[in-house]
């Protein structure tokens, strides 16, 4: 078993790391200073200009393939990427990606919303979770009835990422009751000027969601997705797709943080020495650091089973619950090696605190996880020797 990395692959993540290094974390100060005053961490224009700098050197599109002119990278690499981006808490991400499910698109839809979405002219958000609906998603009852060529959507959508910057959403609507998600749920590419209204949701984090309103909104046939009728499964497949990806990014938070833990226990001294030398400190540092190791090939085996065309969902949903428990215990307790310091706003950790804490519910939350894990088990699915055998 050989569990190194291709020189391809080091060169990528040497290249990300840098970049993150030199044009990323000089702006985290700033990103701080903007939170205190309840402003976005980076403007629009400059978030493009930091892509802009990427794209000249080939990053653009991590995920999507060569044929769309991006650059079409595996699971494990893309993983390796997160990870790096992950070290700072600054909102940067590559341009050039667009949802996984806006391929199954037809032509002309690609031309109007999945190509203008990689070109970053479009911006898209995908909208299946209400008010009354969540983790039990099938129990959606935003609706679209058949009016003759069009439908009419009414219902509404909660904590919608991106929902009041999108200018098109990816709205999921029950259009045959019966059926329900077995068959009667519909995904339809819903403009902004077709009559759909947003509302930001404040959040204790830097991804603030909005609401969705869909008010007797009329879209024509041709807005659909795929097909009607097999919405459900479009959604699980966003959902489904990088499930790696989150505890990847959580795992470079992790990482940057505990070096920072490190670097303050050295320096604090209390009691004529350094805290570092106490063993209270040490056993978080050591803690943290097995379960950073332990994330890594959590993530990196899940990344690998994508690579390989294996059945990941296992792999992925262990990855996402223990990413999202152990980066939350790991940021409390380089919370508590910075005492005081660690509270206030004057340093990231309490940033990454509130931020860190998300990871827990969005994109199926720790119960949810369990859930799919034990019923795996439990149904024969999966072995609990994973997929070695
Ligand atoms: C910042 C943010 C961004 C988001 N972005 C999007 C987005 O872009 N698009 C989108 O559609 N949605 C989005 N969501 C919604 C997110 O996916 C849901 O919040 C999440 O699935 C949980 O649903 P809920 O909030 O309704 O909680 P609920 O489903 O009401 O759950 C409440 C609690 O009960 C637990 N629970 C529920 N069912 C069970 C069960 N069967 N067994 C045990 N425990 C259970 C849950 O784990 C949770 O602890 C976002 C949410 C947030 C906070």
């Amino acid at each position: 078993m050989d569990l190194s990395l291709t020189d391809e692959e080091r060169e990528i993540r040497e290249w990300v790391r840098t970049f993150v290094r030199r044009e990323v974390m000089p702006l985290e100060p700033e990103v701080l200073q903007r939170e205190r005053r309840s402003e976005r961490g980076l403007t629009a224009e400059e978030l493009t200009a930091l892509q802009d700098k990427a794209k000249a050197a080939g990053f653009f599109g991590v995920h999507t393939p060569t044929e769309y002119g991006g650059m079409g990278l595996g699971a494990v690499m893309t993983a390796l990427i997160e990870v790096e981006l992950g070290r700072s808490f600054v909102p940067f991400r590559f341009a050039g990606d667009a949802d996984n499910i806006l391929f199954v698109a037809n032509e002309e839809q690609k031309k109007a919303y999945l190509e203008p979405t990689i070109s970053g002219e479009r911006k898209s958000c995908f909208a299946i979770t209400e008010p009354g609906a969540g983790s039990d998603a099938r129990n959606i009852r935003t609706s679209a009835r058949r009016e003759g060529d069009e439908w009419v959507i009414n219902g509404e959508k909660t904590f919608i990422t991106g929902g009041n910057e999108a200018d098109f959403a990816m709205v999921f609507a029950v259009t045959d009751p019966s059926l329900g998600a077995d068959g009667g749920v519909t995904c339809f590419l819903v403009d902004r000027d077709m009559g759909w209204k947003s509302e930001p949701i404040d959040t204790m984090g830097e991804w603030g969601p909005a609401s969705l309103v869909f008010d007797g909104v009329r879209v024509p046939h041709s807005a659909i997705l795929g097909e009607e009728g097999r919405g459900f499964e479009l959604a699980m497949r966003w959902i489904g797709k990088g499930r790696y990806l989150l505890p990847a990014r959580a795992l470079g938070a992790c990482e940057r943080l505990v070096e920072m833990g490190m670097e303050h226990a050295r320096n604090r001294v209390t009691f004529g020495q350094p805290i570092a030398e106490r063993q209270a400190i040490q056993w978080m540092i050591a803690d943290s650091a097995v379960e950073i190791e332990a994330l890594r090939w959590l993530v990196l085996a899940a990344a690998w089973q994508v690579d390989a065309g294996l059945d990941s969902r296992q792999a992925q949903s262990m990855a996402k619950l223990y990413g999202g428990q152990k980066a939350n215990e790991i940021v409390d307790r380089v919370l508590q090696i910075h005492g005081g310091m660690g509270y206030t706003r004057e340093l990231p950790v309490e940033r990454w605190y509130r931020e860190l804490r998300l990871l827990r519910i969005y994109e199926g939350t720790d119960e949810i996880q369990r859930r799919t894990i034990a019923r795996n088990l439990l149904r024969g699915h999966v072995s609990v020797r994973g997929h070695l055998g």
